[in-house]
C-alpha cells in the first residue's frame, strides 16, 4: 500500500497561496521520517498535491516543482470560485477513495473554512494552527504517527495533538510558520485527473460577481522588512513614524495586540498568536514588551532589533540587536542615518 502525505494546493484566480509550497517542504519531510519503517515493509510513501479549481492545470506543474510527486486535480467551471459545499464534497470524495495518512492545509480563510468541514464529513480529527509538525512513535501504535504541536491555552502551554484511530491524520498551519522549499524546474510528477458528481444546482451558493477588496491590504506575512510598534508608542500618531522607518527600510508596518484592541491600527497589521507569523529578514520591534503570545508570531525572523527603554523587556531575549532607549529618539536618528547613507550612495 501507499502511505500518502496529501497537501491542499490552495489557489485563487489561478494564484497558488504561497502556504501550499510550505506545507509541500514539511510533508517530503513528514515522508522522510516514515521511511524507515516503509523499507521494512513492501509500503510506498507518496507526498500528494489536491488541487481543485478550473483550468488549473499550470499550477499542478508548479506543485510538482514543489515536491508532489502526483497532483490529483479537481477541474470544472464549479470550482472556479472557492464555495464550501463544492470544495469538501471533492475533498472527501478523494480522501475516501485514496485514504491518505496525513492531510495538510493552510490556515487561512479558505483553508480554515475548508478543513474543518472536511474533517467533519470523514470524522477524523484536526488539529488547527500547527507550529510543528513530526512524525513519531507512540506507545501501542504500530506505526508512526503525526504529532502535531500547537499553542494552547492563551500560548501558556505547548500541546502536542495526536490522532490516534482516524484517517487521515489532518492539520492546518499558518503562512509562514515553515520556510518555503526549493524549487526544482526539472522535477517530473503525475497529474490524474478526477471528477466529482458536484453540480451547479448542488453547490449550495451562488457566486453572482467577484468584488476584490478596494482598499490595499497590508500582505505582512511575506514581507522582508517589518517595522512593528506596540503600546510604547504611547498613541496611533506613532505609527506614523514606523511607517516613514518602514517606507524608508523598504518594508512595511505591524503591530502587537495591544495596538490594535486599541483601535490605532486594524487588525492586518497584528503579529503574534492570534494575528500573523512572519519571518522577515528584519523585523524592528518598538515599543513592544515582547509578551510570549506576540513572540510566536515573529521570533523566527533572521534579523530583530528591539527598541525599547526598560533593559529588561523580554523581548531582548530574542533580539539579535537590543536598543535601550526612548523610540522618538532612536527612530529618527536611526531614519537620519538612513536618509544620510542614501544621499552618500547617489553622490
Ligand atoms: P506592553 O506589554 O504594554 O509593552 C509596551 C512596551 O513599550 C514596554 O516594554 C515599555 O517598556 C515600552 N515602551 C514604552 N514607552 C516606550 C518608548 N517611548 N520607547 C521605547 N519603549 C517604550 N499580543 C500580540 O502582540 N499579538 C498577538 O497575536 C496576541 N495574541 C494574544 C492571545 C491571547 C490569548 C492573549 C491572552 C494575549 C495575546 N496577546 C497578543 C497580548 C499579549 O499578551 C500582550 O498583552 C501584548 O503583546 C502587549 O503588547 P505591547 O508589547 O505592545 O504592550
Amino acid at each position: 500500500m501507499t502511505r500518502r502525505f496529501w497537501v491542499f494546493i490552495e489557489q485563487e484566480n489561478g494564484q497558488v497561496h504561497p502556504v501550499a509550497w510550505e506545507l509541500l517542504g514539511v510533508a517530503r519531510r513528514l515522508a522522510s521520517e516514515v521511511q524507515d519503517e516503509v523499507d521494512k515493509t513492501q509500503d510506498q510513501v507518496a507526498v500528494e498535491g489536491i488541487l481543485v479549481g478550473h483550468e488549473v492545470e499550470p499550477l499542478a506543474e508548479e506543485a510538482i516543482r514543489y515536491g508532489a510527486e502526483r497532483v490529483y486535480a479537481l477541474d470544472a467551471p464549479v470550482f472556479k470560485h472557492y464555495r464550501n459545499k463544492p470544495y469538501h464534497a471533492g475533498l472527501v470524495s478523494l480522501a475516501q477513495k485514496y485514504q491518505p495518512e496525513v492531510f495538510l492545509i493552510g490556515a487561512t480563510t479558505l483553508g480554515r473554512d475548508l478543513a474543518g468541514s472536511v474533517a467533519t464529513r470523514l470524522q477524523t480529527g484536526l488539529t488547527a494552527d500547527c507550529t510543528q509538525l513530526q512524525m513519531g512513535e507512540v506507545k501501542n501504535s504500530p506505526r508512526k504517527l503525526l504529532l502535531a504541536t500547537r499553542p494552547a491555552f492563551g500560548g501558556n502551554v505547548i500541546a502536542t495533538i495526536l490522532c490516534r484511530n482516524h484517517l487521515p491524520q489532518m492539520a492546518t498551519v499558518r503562512p509562514r510558520v515553515f520556510t518555503l522549499p526549493a524549487l526544482n524546474p526539472r522535477a517530473k510528477g503525475e497529474i490524474v485527473h478526477e471528477t466529482v458528481a458536484v453540480t451547479e444546482e448542488t453547490a449550495g451558493a451562488q457566486v453572482l460577481e467577484f468584488i476584490a477588496d478596494a482598499a490595499a491590504r497590508v500582505k505582512i506575512e511575506y514581507a522582508d522588512v517589518i517595522v512593528a510598534g506596540g503600546r510604547g508608542l504611547g498613541g496611533p500618531a506613532g505609527f506614523a513614524l514606523l511607517k516613514e522607518l518602514a517606507e524608508a527600510l523598504g518594508g512595511v508596518v505591524g503591530a502587537s495586540r495591544a495596538c490594535v484592541d486599541a483601535g490605532w491600527i486594524p487588525y492586518d497589521h497584528q503579529v503574534g498568536q492570534t494575528g500573523k507569523t512572519v519571518r522577515p529578514k528584519l523585523y524592528v520591534a518598538a515599543g513592544i514588551s515582547g509578551a510570549i503570545q506576540h513572540k510566536v508570531g515573529m521570533q523566527n525572523s533572521d534579523f530583530i532589533l528591539a527598541i525599547n527603554r526598560d533593559s529588561h523587556a523580554p523581548i531582548f531575549d530574542i533580539a539579535t540587536v537590543g536598543l535601550v532607549g526612548d523610540l522618538y529618539e532612536v527612530i529618527p536618528a536611526m531614519l537620519r542615518q538612513i536618509r544620510a547613507l542614501k544621499e552618500a550612495r547617489h553622490e
